[in-house]
């Protein structure tokens, strides 16, 4: 696992932060933010010190998923103190810049802000910093991608033929910027109906695993459309936190220590 590893390439300013991850979608809506949360919570419950920070300007979610109220405190030092939920540090975008604003923001900007969230908040010792990108593969993704030395690079999509699409345009971007892919997750693989207990591929089948195989990337895992999901999603208890020995739980738990 690279995670586990020392990081030589690490951005001077982040001189704490082991390594910095950044989890990625080709388009919005495919659970990238629900993916973040889950697996940075899953980090740490295998033992790691996690912060996330919440890139996606456009549509800043972390907030809700952490149950995260107010802003940010300002430490001594003149660096704002990331807040604190279920044992991770995580600061937002949402909580800096209101979204009319954000929304025409052009790429410069959008990678020069996320510097100042990296380089002027004390996230303190950390071994992994999750970034929760922006969708989309434009200028921005590949600015903060440039600028903040990652690690490497989660990506997930749904089994649909069209994320899946927009999957690869993300993995090629990375890929040109010499960020390793740790690996691709399906999300909304299928749904099971509470009623008569079957399983319903509502968005296909397979489709993400074999284009991984394809692209030569790691498969993480499939996650399901499940109704526990998006309520503890909304609650802002994630599934990870809300049931920790459930299967969605003990999934991204075990995803998180494939990374
Ligand atoms: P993105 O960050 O890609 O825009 P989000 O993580 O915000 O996507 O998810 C979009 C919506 O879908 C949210 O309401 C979330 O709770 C829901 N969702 C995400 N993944 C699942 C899933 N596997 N099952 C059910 N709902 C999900």
């Amino acid at each position: 696992p690279v995670l586990k590893q020392p990081n030589a390439a690490k951005p001077a300013v982040l001189a704490e932060v082991a390594h910095v991850v950044a989890v990625a979608s080709g388009k919005g809506g495919v659970g990238k933010s629900t993916t973040a949360v889950n697996l940075a919570l899953g980090l740490r419950a295998n033992g790691l010190k996690v912060g996330i920070l919440d890139a996606d300007i456009h549509g800043p979610s972390i907030p809700t998923l952490l149950a995260l109220h107010g802003q940010p405190r300002m430490g001594k030092d003149r660096r704002l103190l990331p807040m604190q939920s279920n044992g991770i540090s995580a600061m937002s975008m949402g909580m800096m810049v209101d979204a009319e604003t954000a929304m025409v923001w052009r790429g410069p900007m959008v990678m020069s802000a996320i510097t100042q969230m990296l380089a002027e908040v004390n996230w303190g010792a950390l071994d992994v910093l999750i970034v929760d990108m922006p969708p989309g593969t434009g200028d921005a993704q590949l600015a903060i991608a440039q600028g903040t030395k990652l690690a490497g690079a989660v990506i997930v999509s749904t089994p649909q033929d069209l994320a899946l699409i927009d999957a690869r345009r993300g993995i090629a971007m990375f890929k040109k910027v010499d960020v390793p892919i740790l690996g691709l997750i399906e999300n909304m693989a299928h749904f099971t109906c509470n009623d008569c207990g079957k399983q319903h591929a509502l968005f296909g089948t397979g489709g993400a695993e074999a284009e991984a195989k394809r692209l030569n990337v790691p498969f993480l895992g499939a996650v399901p459309l499940t109704m526990d999901l998006r309520a503890a999603s909304d609650s802002g208890q994630p599934i990870v936190v809300r049931d920790p020995e459930g299967p969605l739980g003990k999934l991204y738990v075990e995803m998180a220590g494939a990374l």
